[in-house]
């Protein structure tokens, strides 16, 4: 290693983000790669699937966050492959080497073996994903339109989300707040306020990581604000603009809008590193975050596996993300301060001897948004709901959004949104010129049939912080 360690990091999610903020102005070079020029600020992303936000007020570019900083180096693109053996990380026709590796590659969806279901039931990870929702919500109210207009037939305007997760249940509130509120009036052949909003769970309750009186109270929200929940509702298929579920008995819905929020997989760059993963394909870390054998290599956040002291999993959630990305960042930084002291490399003789600190998660509670004035908390033994519930909330992701001036737009599109029941950002991107009902609607709908549906088991979401 050479005087000034060089540490490369993977992912400018929370993870990345925050352990080079932590390695910013140090004593070391940092190379941050990502496959987006911008951070995604992922808990407000379904602020953007429904046009609440838009995308620019929820992702930064990365240069400007850190172009004060002449010891990180930023780069796009994307990783392909990793040589532990020599310590470098490939890259589309190029390597990147390191003294020191943090892979924050975060996760993505999963469809338990079903992708061909994905162009029809997208999910939210990332900007992209939230403009196409966007564009597939707005899209089907305009259909909806043209359709009565021209066939004066009414066709079932229903929006159905896979997954009573935190993302399931924002989106639900979200898409009935636009059918029954926002965009209620705005049309002359259709009453968009007759749209039916339905939220499949595959489990007994709703959003299944907060404790029961939570979820039964969330379950009371939605159903206030008119979603429609079905608990014990297993998806077995999907095909265009069809859900088809067992609930008891099989069945199926009609749907203009499908959305997956039902399960998340870990970066397939875990795989890649050779180590042990979990069912989710998350890495089995040691409770200093590195891979086994690799002292040098921490990862963090969504892609890694870690046990809290009371044996229960860290969640997949933005605290845990930043603690350990800051975690990995101090410890770092304490060897190369040992470095800068000592001659030859430290990171193995440290972790041999039991010398670096184990991750300890600090929990400082659980939020879950729902809609206009209705959300949940868990602190501690506190549990709120409702309008308290939802301030918290809004205080605390005002809070979090990276960049002074992304705050202060945030703040004035919520006040607007809160006082005229508008939202901003009501664009469909993307050409709709040409397309006529039932070409809007194979464009929506993506792939083609399913042939044979097959079962689904529920797997439970992030509890979010
Ligand atoms: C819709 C949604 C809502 C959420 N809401 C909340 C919430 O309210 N509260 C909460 O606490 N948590 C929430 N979460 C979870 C939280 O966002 C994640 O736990 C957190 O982002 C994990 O951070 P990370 O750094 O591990 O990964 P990420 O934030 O996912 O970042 C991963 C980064 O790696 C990059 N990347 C991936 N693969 C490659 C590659 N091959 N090459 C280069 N770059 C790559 C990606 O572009 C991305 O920038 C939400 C998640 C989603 C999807």
């Amino acid at each position: 290693m050479t005087t000034i360690p060089h540490v490369t990091i993977i992912g400018s999610g929370f993870g990345g983000l925050y352990a080079t903020r932590k390695l910013a102005g140090k004593e070391v070079r940092v190379t941050l790669i990502d496959r987006k020029n911008h951070h995604t600020f992922q808990p407000l992303l379904y602020q953007v699937a429904t046009a609440g936000l838009s995308p620019a007020e929820i992702a930064p570019p990365i240069r400007a966050i850190f172009k004060r900083y002449k010891n990180i180096e930023v780069l796009l693109d994307k990783v392909t492959g990793f040589d532990l053996e020599h310590r470098q990380v490939l890259l589309h026709g190029d390597r990147v080497a390191y003294d020191y590796l943090i892979v924050a590659a975060g996760a993505g969806h999963a469809y338990f073996g079903h992708e061909e279901w994905a162009p029809m039931a997208p999910g939210l990870k990332t900007v992209e994903d939230a403009t196409e929702i966007r564009r597939r919500i707005l899209l089907a109210f305009e259909i909806a339109e043209r359709q009565a207009r021209l066939e004066r037939k009414l066709a079932p305007l229903n929006f159905v989300i896979v997954g009573g997760g935190p993302t399931g249940v924002e989106l639900a509130g979200a898409v009935a707040e636009i059918a029954h509120r926002v965009v209620a009036g705005n049309f002359r052949s259709i009453d968009p306020s007759r749209a039916r909003v339905i939220l499949l769970e595959g489990g007994p309750r709703v959003l299944p990581a907060y404790t029961e009186d939570l979820s039964r109270s969330a379950e009371r929200q939605l159903r206030r604000l008119r979603v429609e929940v079905m608990d014990n509702c297993v998806v077995t298929g999907v095909e265009p603009h069809r859900v088809h579920y067992r609930d008891g008995s099989d069945g199926s819905l009609e749907a203009s809008v499908i959305l997956w929020a039902a399960g998340v997989a870990a970066s397939p760059l875990g795989k890649m590193l050779d180590a042990p993963l979990d069912r989710a394909g998350r890495v089995l870390v040691k409770p200093d975050l590195t891979l086994p054998g690799h002292p040098e290599v921490f990862v963090i956040g969504d892609m890694a596996s870690v046990k809290r002291a009371d044996g229960k999993p860290v969640p997949g959630v933005a605290p845990a993300a930043i603690q350990m990305g800051e975690f990995a960042a101090k410890t770092i930084l304490a060897e190369a301060a040992l470095e800068a002291t000592a001659s030859g490399p430290r990171e193995a003789e440290a972790t041999e001897a039991g010398a670096r600190r184990s991750f300890h998660y600090f929990d400082k509670g659980s939020l879950a948004t729902i809609g206009r004035n209705s959300a949940i908390a868990e602190i501690g033994r506190l549990h709120l709901s409702g309008f308290i519930a939802w301030l918290t909330w809004l205080l605390v992701h005002v809070y979090f959004l990276i960049g002074f001036r992304n705050r202060l737009q945030v703040i004035w599109a919520w006040a607007w949104a809160y006082f005229r029941y508008q939202k901003g950002a009501r664009l469909i991107t993307g050409n709709s010129d040409s397309i006529t009902p039932g070409e809007a609607h194979d464009e929506m709908s993506g792939a083609a049939k399913l042939e044979t549906p097959s079962s689904l088991p529920s797997v439970p979401e992030r509890k979010v912080s």
